[in-house]
């Protein structure tokens, strides 16, 4: 079982946001901005590329539903889903992550510098 999995099934304590029958929010342990939130599907989907289309109707719908309660609506978030390898996707459990609270940063996100100054 991956990290969020054990989490669903109440082996790992998370810091809930909100929940219903097929979804779970919850704060990240290690946030990138003053508030960030992991949103997932219960039943595990290796990443974004793999999940049923028709899931992502209500997991949309949740991810609103999160961003209202945590009063993200009015000013804006950022919602990202790291993908396999090049994505930089740690855990193997689609998720997203709902950052904001503050304005943020959009930053060159190319992890080798020589990459990123050969481009210009
Ligand atoms: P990713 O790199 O897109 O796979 O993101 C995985 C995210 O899960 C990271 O931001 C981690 O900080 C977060 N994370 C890992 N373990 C936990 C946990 N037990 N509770 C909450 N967030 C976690």
């Amino acid at each position: 079982m991956n990290i969020f999995e054990k989490i669903v099934a109440g082996e790992l304590p998370c810091n809930k946001v909100h929940e219903n029958e097929n979804f779970l929010a919850f704060h990240d342990i290690n946030p990138k901005a003053p508030i960030h939130v992991i949103a997932i599907p219960k039943r595990c989907y290796k990443s974004f590329h793999e999940v049923d289309e028709e899931i992502m109707v209500g997991m949309t719908k949740f991810i609103k539903e999160v961003a209202k309660k945590l009063g993200l609506d009015e000013n804006g978030y950022r919602l990202i889903t790291n993908i396999g390898y090049d994505g930089g996707q740690e855990v193997p459990h689609l998720h997203f992550h709902i950052l904001g609270g503050t304005r943020l940063r959009w930053i060159d996100l190319r992890e080798n510098e020589d990459e990123a100054k050969r481009s210009l």
